[in-house]
This record gives C-alpha cells, sequence and structure tokens, in this order.
C-alpha cells in the first residue's frame, strides 16, 4: 500500500511517497512559490539526483498535478500510474475540538475544516485546498485529515481553559489546543518502544525545538499539557515568536507606542524569539556561531533565555505528572545541538536527569544520551509527521 502524504503551506506543498510494507520512502519533495514567480518542483529518491521542475504553478491544483507527473514520470518517478496511491493523507493544523483522532475526509469533515479556518486563519485555508485541489485530481482516492491538535485534546478541562470571561471559551472557541500533536505523538511512541515498555506506564516529556517549538507532558498515552495554546504562538521563546509575554505588553505597544493590530501580530510573530533578542537571525546554527565564535552578548543572552524557558517547562511538567520517566529532544534544533541539550538539562539532577555528555554527541539519531542509571532517561528522537500521518492513513483506510 502506497501512502501520498501531502502537507500544504500558503505557496508551498511539501509530500511523501510512502510504501507502508516495510515503511519505506519511495520519493519525498518540495514544491515552493506556488501562485508566485519562480515556481519549482524539487524530488528526491534515495540513490539518485535530485529531479528538478520549474515552471510557472498558478495554484496548488496544477502544482499537484506536476507532483503526480513527478511521481509517476518514466525515467524520474517511482511508480507506473496514480493507481499505486492507495490513499493520501493530508496534514491540517486545526481540527478545533471536533477532531481528537485522524479522520476520513468527506463533505461533512470538509466543513468542519472550514468552520475551524477561523482558529487557524493562516493554516487551515492552504490544507483546504490542497485537499480540494487532490480531490479534484484523485476523485475515487481515500483521503484522511491528520490534525496538529488532535492528540491534545485529552488535556484536562483546567489545564486547558484559560482565565478569562468563561464565554469567550463558549461562544468564540477560545481555549488552549496546543499543535504539533503528531510529532509528539510520534516521538513518544517511539521512546516507549525504545524503553521496551508500553507508553501507558511512561511519565514522557517531549520537547520540539525547532523554528517553531513546543513541549508536551505525556502520561498513560496521552497529552496532559503542552506549551502552545490557543495559537502556535504560546509557551516557550521560538524562532521569531515571542511565546509567553505579559498580554500587557500588546495593550501598552499599542496604547502608548501606537502600534496596529496588524504591528503587534507582526512584531510577537516575527521579530521577536531568538531573532528579536539576539538581533542576529532565527536560525540558531547562526546565533550559536554569534554566541560561541563572535562572543556576541546578545546572542548568548538570547540562547540562555531559549534554554532557561525549556528547562522551566520541564520542571513544571515533571510537577503536573508527579514525576517523569523520560524527556525526549527532537526536531531541528533537538535532534541536532548537544549544546542545546546540554544547557537546558543541566542542573535538572535534582529531578534524576543526568546527561551522558559523550553520548550527547550525537546528531539525528534515535538513541539515549543519559548516562547508565539515570534515573530519568533522556533521548534524541528524529521525528516523523509523514510516517505517523501514513500510519493513521493505513489504519482508517483498511
Ligand atoms: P521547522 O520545521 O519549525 O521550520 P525545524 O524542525 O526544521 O523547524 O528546525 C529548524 C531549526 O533547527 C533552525 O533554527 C535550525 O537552526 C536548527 N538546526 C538545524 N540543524 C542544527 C544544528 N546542526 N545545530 C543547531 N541548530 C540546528
Amino acid at each position: 500500500m502506497n501512502v501520498l502524504v501531502v502537507n500544504c503551506g500558503s505557496s508551498s506543498l511539501k509530500y511523501q511517497l510512502i510504501d507502508m510494507k516495510g515503511e519505506v520512502v519511495l520519493a519525498k519533495g518540495l514544491v515552493e512559490r506556488i501562485g508566485i514567480e519562480g515556481s519549482i518542483l524539487t524530488q528526491k529518491v534515495e540513490g539518485r539526483e535530485k529531479y528538478i521542475i520549474k515552471q510557472p504553478m498558478a495554484n496548488h491544483k496544477e502544482a499537484i498535478k506536476l507532483v503526480l507527473g513527478a511521481l509517476v514520470d518514466s525515467t524520474n518517478g517511482v511508480i507506473k500510474d496514480m493507481s499505486e496511491i492507495s490513499a493520501v493523507g493530508h496534514r491540517v493544523v486545526h481540527g478545533g475540538e471536533k477532531y481528537s483522532n485522524s479522520v476520513l475526509i468527506d463533505d461533512e469533515v470538509m466543513k468542519a475544516l472550514d468552520e475551524c479556518s477561523k482558529l487557524a486563519p493562516l493554516h487551515n485555508p492552504p490544507n483546504i485546498t490542497g485537499i480540494n485541489a487532490c480531490k479534484e485530481l484523485m476523485p475515487t482516492t481515500p483521503m484522511v485529515a491528520v490534525f496538529d491538535t488532535a492528540f491534545h485534546q485529552t488535556i484536562p478541562e483546567y489545564a486547558y481553559i484559560y482565565p478569562l470571561p468563561y464565554e469567550l471559551y463558549t461562544e468564540h472557541g477560545i481555549r488552549k489546543y496546543g499543535f504539533h500533536g503528531t510529532s509528539h505523538r510520534y516521538v513518544a511512541s517511539k521512546v516507549a518502544e525504545l524503553m521496551n515498555d508500553d507508553l501507558k506506564n511512561l511519565k514522557v516529556i517531549t520537547c520540539h525545538l525547532g523554528n517553531g517549538a513546543s513541549i508536551a507532558a505525556i502520561k498513560d498515552g496521552k497529552s496532559i499539557e503542552t506549551s502552545m495554546g490557543f495559537t502556535p504562538l504560546e509557551g516557550i521563546a521560538m524562532g521569531t515568536r515571542s511565546g509567553s509575554i505579559d498580554p500587557a505588553i500588546v495593550t501598552f505597544l499599542m496604547k502608548e507606542l501606537n502600534y496596529s493590530i496588524d504591528e503587534v501580530n507582526d512584531v510577537i510573530n516575527k521579530k521577536s524569539g531568538v531573532y528579536g533578542i539576539s538581533g542576529v537571525s532565527s536560525d540558531f546554527r547562526d546565533i550559536e556561531d554569534a554566541a560561541w565564535k563572535e562572543d556576541n552578548k546578545r546572542a548568548e543572552l538570547a540562547l540562555d533565555v531559549f534554554h532557561y524557558k525549556v528547562k522551566k517547562f520541564i520542571g513544571s511538567y515533571a510537577a503536573v505528572m508527579n514525576g517523569v520517566d523520560c524527556v525526549v529532544f527532537t526536531a531541528g534544533l533537538g535532534e541536532n545541538s548537544p549544546e542545546t541539550r546540554e544547557a537546558i538539562c543541566e542542573g535538572l539532577d535534582y529531578l534524576g536527569i543526568k546527561l551522558d555528555k559523550e553520548k550527547n554527541k550525537v546528531r539525528g539519531k534515535a538513541v539515549e544520551i543519559s548516562v547508565e542509571g539515570s534515573k530519568v532517561k533522556v533521548f534524541v528522537i528524529p521525528t516523523d509527521e509523514e510516517l505517523m500521518i501514513a500510519r493513521d492513513v493505513k489504519e482508517l483506510v483498511k
């Protein structure tokens, strides 16, 4: 069974074709600049040169048509024809309160996704566009929606309700939803496998540290708390996002400094985080270079702030779960920066977290990095949201 996994952004589209027998990635690719000048598709197949198509793509339907063409291409493709794609899995950012699991897409689901768009105006509309485009081109192929929010639907009410007038929740859906759920779910299931235990027996803290970053507390196999909230802005400081700040800063900026709504949005989403503090970059590699090679004090401060925020969440999630058995680092930074992991884990020995500095010198591999006998085990686990999506599709379609 081959599953096509599609992740549509506003002007980009990532895809993977996965053969579920052995969970092998047959091809993966990226389409960029959809609807703008310079549209380009890049497809990678293990052991082959990259296949690049540069041609105008006015919209997502044209982009997906090209993706399908690239997959069945007689020299650069990996399948003979489209009938070899058994099903399609779509990453959808927001499923609101309606979806706590992945779901086969029908008209009712499409309506619900549309309703969720007001909660994720930047993300859900391109996801919906992608689904519609695939439905037009593959009308008989089953499609599944896999939501970033779904895994966190098990968070208890006292943890997801904001201390605001209750009607804002009942009438406008203002509550914590949480994001990166597919990634947290994937690494949690993987850590249980590595610990040779059932996830239901473990208290796990998963740290998804990439450009966007979030942390989750997983107990009895369920997410019971996560750092992102109503939107993916809450929580720890990120590449360019502020994370949690005193909400009065927003009104101060508007009242005292005359910021418009758009300007405030721009500042807290695109000009803050480690980029805002360092003034260097949103990319942690650049900030680490500036801090350690150029002795840039603001870059150092940005890293200190980031590590401190993550550490605080780990401590509070240990409290929330009444203990912790393992901590997992994943995503771009979590998988690739030993220095970040060391800085975060430093001083957490009272919790029983003891990192092995030698084992920690690892990038992008699923391994334990805590010392032999550490009460809390620490792991690096590369995330694989596409595989998780494909597994859900297989489960639902069979
Ligand atoms: P997203 O999917 O949210 O865009 P990723 O999970 O791809 O983010 O992570 C991107 C981040 O990971 C970037 O800030 C990048 O600097 C960081 N990163 C990737 N590789 C390394 C590395 N070797 N050392 C430090 N940071 C890294």
